[in-house]
């Protein structure tokens, strides 16, 4: 009999879903449901290379589509293919001090999550509701749900990188540090770069830049993740579609003492009314500003400082090693998909090594391309696949 797993990545807008043989990574079936909680709530999935269609034609929740694509699409349609699956690998964004790998959920790993969900207020609560509903629908597979976390991956960092310049009782009593994310997708990047250069893992340098609606740029040392833009939580570090990224702590309180802005609200325009959005005024959706780039100030400004940011980031983590990576990677949405923002990033690091081939940068491409393979650095544009680590690591875990 094969073995499947059913990965679900359930995120603030949209849920994910895919079943996939974690051995030969064949995916035979994928899925998503997005704009979630607004008007154009749809759900599109994809099954042996047919494509499937549900819109309510109003809002959907979570809770209403997770029950669809449980027992409407995954029981339902698919239960051949569903009578397969021997496990569910669920993405969790952060892990807490807690979580150093995988792990198969029980009633405690709930609890700790729960307890986490300050660490990643907008992600940690909706990955739970999928883990709650999954036990719940299918009962047989309830004790083969496995924790795959975001957070993981930086749990080897080093001191000096995650401990924040504040009184250590906050560290030693409540546990804030730098605990990062979007490990599941340097992971999967990780190994990709292994597999091009066919070196082993723990002899690769390299500078991930996972650019998508969240962002955030890794420098991988040995093998091992030495420093992160995404801190306590994923809000800090680079420009991203809603998120400020760094600012200055006093802001807040300037908003809150003098303009008599609510923390809540501060939070909310934090998280969901800044980055793009707030500099293009439009859309946080990259794609609007790229197609704007050369007619619209406001939109050459946002794609400007969005990539000036990730430049200053990508110089400083250079440095720490020592100025020699295999290869500079960009990923994510936007990472894989836009040339302009290779290419402006790449601009504003011209004093170094890194040089963009103009011709190559635009090439369309399947999996991954060289954007420039003769200059001292390799520089390529990859794209990520979580889902693939999620069930490898699910089945790793179960078996
Ligand atoms: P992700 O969170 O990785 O799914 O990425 C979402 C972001 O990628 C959004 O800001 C999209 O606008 C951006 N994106 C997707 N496709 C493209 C593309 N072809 N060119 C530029 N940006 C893109």
């Amino acid at each position: 009999m094969k073995k499947f797993v059913l990965v679900l990545n359930c995120g603030s807008s949209s849920i994910k879903f895919s079943i996939i043989d974690p051995i030969y990574e064949n995916i035979y079936l994928s899925g998503q449901a997005s704009s979630l909680n607004l008007k154009n709530s749809i759900i599109v999935w994809n099954i042996e290379n047919k494509k499937y269609l549900f819109n309510k034609k109003k809002f959907m929740s979570h809770n209403y589509s997770m029950n669809y694509i449980c027992k409407k699409i995954l029981l339902k349609y698919n239960f051949e293919l569903f009578k397969n699956v021997v496990a569910v690998g669920h993405r969790v964004v952060n892990g807490g001090i807690d979580f150093k790998k995988s792990v198969l959920i029980n009633t405690l790993v709930i609890e700790k999550i729960k307890k986490f969900f300050y660490l990643a207020p907008i992600h940690n609560p909706i990955n739970l509701l999928g883990i709650i509903k999954i036990r719940k629908i299918f009962k047989k597979l309830r004790k083969k749900n496995v924790a795959v976390f975001d957070t993981s991956f930086h749990s080897g960092l080093p001191k000096k990188s995650y401990l924040y310049a504040i009184p250590k009782k906050f560290y030693n009593k409540y546990h804030i540090r730098k605990y990062g994310a979007h490990g599941i997708s340097y992971c999967y990047i990780l190994k990709k770069i292994s597999d091009i250069f066919n070196k082993n893992i723990s002899k690769i340098n390299t500078i991930i830049c996972h650019l998508g609606n969240g962002s955030s740029v890794s420098v991988i040392k040995n093998g091992m993740c030495v420093d992160t833009s995404m801190g306590f939580t994923p809000l800090s570090g680079l420009i991203m579609g809603t998120r400020s990224g760094d600012i200055d702590p006093s802001i807040i309180f300037y908003m809150h003492e003098k303009l008599n802005i609510s923390i809540k609200e501060i939070k909310n325009i934090l998280n969901n009314k800044s980055g793009i959005l707030s500099l293009n005024t439009k859309s946080s959706d990259f794609r609007y500003s790229e197609k704007r780039y050369y007619v619209s100030k406001k939109n050459k400004i946002a794609v400007e400082i969005f990539c000036y940011n990730l430049a200053k980031y990508i110089s400083s983590y250079f440095f720490l090693v020592k100025n020699k990576i295999d290869a500079l990677v960009f990923t994510g949405g936007i990472g894989s998909n836009s040339s302009l923002a290779r290419e402006i990033t790449i601009k504003y690091l011209n004093n170094f090594d890194f040089f963009i081939d103009i011709n190559k940068n635009k090439k369309k491409y399947l999996d991954f391309n060289f954007v420039n393979k003769n200059g001292t650095i390799s520089i390529l544009a990859i794209h990520t696949n979580e889902e693939i680590v999620i069930a490898k690591d699910t089945f790793n875990l179960i078996s």
